[in-house]
C-alpha cells in the first residue's frame, strides 16, 4: 500500500472531527498582543490572551528585548549543557530564585524555553530518582495537558485524585508505600479559573512525606501582593515545594522556570532530558524578562493587579445569566459554561460578528458536555471594554 491509505485515514479522522464540531482553526493576528488586535484585517476586542498584566507589548519590555539582542545576539546556539547557557540566563535564574526565596528555602531556579518543557522535565526527572517501584505520582484531575504528558514520560504509578478533593488524596497517600511521592497540581486551573487548596495540599505533603509540585502558569505575576504568585497568595514556605512558573503569560515574554531547593535543581540539570536535549532559549528573551519581573514586582505591577481585580469584579457582577453558568472564579480566567460544542461555537461566532473575540473551548480540553466560552481579562482592558463584553453576553443569553 502506498501513501494513499495513510492520507485517506487522515482524511477520515479529520472528517470525524468536523462532524463533531471539534475542528479547530487558527486566526492570523497582525498586531501586537493587546486588547485591540487586527485579526484577518479586522479590528477586534480580544478577551483570550493570557497576557494578564498587559506586559506583552509594554514599551520597557520591548526595549529590553531589543537591547538583549544587541548585547547577546539573537540565538543561543546550543543547549545549556554545551555552550548555550548565557550570562542572561544566569542573571534571570538568579533573579527568579531571589524573587521566590521568601517561599522556597535554599531556592535555586532553572529556566526553560516553555512551561511545557519544564513540566516534562520535572515529572520525568523526579520519577527517575529511585526507579519505577519507588515512585508514586498523585495528580489532580484537571491538571494541564503538559503535566499529563509529563506523567506519560514519568516512571512510576500515577493516581488521579478528583478536583480539589484533599480527602480522597489523603486516603490515597495513606495507602502509598512508594519512597518518592509527588503530588502535582495546577495552582489556577486553566479552563476553570478556580484555585487549588495549596495550603491543605502542602499540609498533606508534610504529613505523608511527599513533594508538592505547583504549576503556577496562571498565578505567577498575578497572584500575591507583589506578584510572586500562588505561594505568596497562600503564604506558603517549604522545602517540599517544587514551583513551576511560566513567563509567556503574565510576564509577557516567553519561557518558564522551576524554582526549588538547590539539590532538586541540580538533579534536574544532571538528569532531566527535556532540559538537557534542547537548544537554550534566546538570551535576548531572558534579558527582556528581567525588565518584566521588575515591572511585576514594583508599583506598576501592583497597580495593574489592582485594576485587573476591579475588572474581574465588574465582569462577574454585570452578567445576567440564566441557562449558561459562570464558573466560580476570582481570577482573570472567567469561563462561562454553555454546554454543547455546537452552542458554544454559535455564541463565540455571534460575539465575533460584534467584533468581540472570545474563544469556545471544547473537549478534549474540557469534559464532554461542558463546552465553554473562556473569557480572560487583562489589566490592559478598560472598564468600558469589559462593559461592552458584558452587555453583548447578556444580550445573547437572552436571545439564543
Ligand atoms: C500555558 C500552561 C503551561 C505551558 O506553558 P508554556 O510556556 O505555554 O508552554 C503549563 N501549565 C499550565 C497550567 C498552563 O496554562
Amino acid at each position: 500500500m502506498g501513501a494513499d491509505s495513510l492520507l485517506s485515514d487522515v482524511q477520515q479522522s479529520l472528517d470525524l472531527l468536523r462532524d463533531q464540531q471539534l475542528l479547530r482553526s487558527r486566526r492570523e493576528v497582525d498586531s501586537p498582543c493587546s486588547p485591540h488586535v487586527l485579526v484577518n484585517g479586522r479590528d477586534m476586542l480580544a478577551f483570550c490572551s493570557n497576557d494578564y498584566l498587559g506586559l506583552a507589548a509594554h514599551p520597557l519590555v520591548i526595549d529590553a528585548l531589543a537591547e538583549g539582542a544587541r548585547i547577546y545576539g539573537a540565538g543561543s546556539g546550543a543547549s545549556h549543557m554545551v555552550s548555550g547557557h548565557s550570562r542572561a540566563h544566569v542573571l534571570l535564574e538568579e533573579r527568579l530564585a531571589g524573587f521566590l526565596s521568601p517561599h522556597v528555602p535554599s531556592a535555586r531556579s532553572l529556566s526553560f524555553s516553555t512551561g511545557y518543557m519544564a513540566n516534562l522535565a520535572i515529572l520525568s526527572g523526579l520519577t527517575a530518582l529511585k526507579g519505577a517501584d519507588h515512585t508514586a505520582v498523585f495528580s489532580e484531575e484537571l491538571n494541564h495537558a503538559s503535566l499529563i504528558d509529563g506523567m506519560r514520560l514519568a516512571r512510576g504509578a500515577v493516581t488521579v485524585y478528583p478536583h480539589r478533593d484533599t480527602r480522597t488524596l489523603e486516603r490515597q497517600l495513606a495507602q502509598c508505600t512508594a519512597r518518592t511521592r509527588l503530588v502535582v497540581t495546577d495552582s489556577v486551573f486553566s479552563m476553570d479559573g478556580d484555585v487549588a487548596p495549596l495550603d491543605r495540599l502542602l499540609s498533606l505533603c508534610q504529613r505523608y512525606d511527599a513533594w508538592l509540585i505547583v504549576d503556577d502558569a496562571h498565578g505567577f505575576g498575578v497572584l500575591g501582593g507583589s506578584g510572586r504568585g500562588a505561594l505568596e497568595h497562600f503564604g506558603l514556605r517549604s522545602e517540599r515545594l517544587i514551583y513551576m512558573g511560566t513567563l509567556g503569560k503574565a510576564a509577557g515574554v516567553a519561557g518558564a522556570f522551576v524554582c526549588a531547593h538547590d539539590l532538586v535543581i541540580e538533579w534536574l540539570v544532571q538528569r532531566a532530558r527535556p532540559y538537557i536535549y534542547t537548544t537554550a532559549a534566546s538570551p535576548a528573551l531572558a534579558h527582556a524578562l528581567l525588565s518584566s519581573i521588575q515591572l511585576i514586582e514594583g508599583a506598576e505591577g501592583r497597580r495593574r493587579r489592582a485594576h485587573l481585580a476591579q475588572l474581574v469584579k465588574q465582569f462577574r457582577e454585570g452578567l445576567r445569566l440564566s441557562s449558561w453558568k459562570l464558573v466560580a472564579s476570582d481570577t482573570a480566567i472567567q469561563p462561562i459554561v454553555v454546554g454543547s460544542n455546537e452552542q458554544a461555537l454559535r455564541v463565540s461566532m455571534a460575539l465575533e460578528q460584534q467584533g468581540l473575540w472570545v474563544p469556545a473551548i471544547r473537549p478534549p480540553t474540557v469534559a464532554e458536555g461542558t463546552a465553554r466560552l473562556r473569557v480572560t481579562l487583562s489589566a490592559g482592558h478598560t472598564g468600558q471594554q469589559v462593559q461592552t463584553l458584558v452587555d453583548a453576553i447578556n444580550h445573547l443569553q437572552a436571545s439564543l
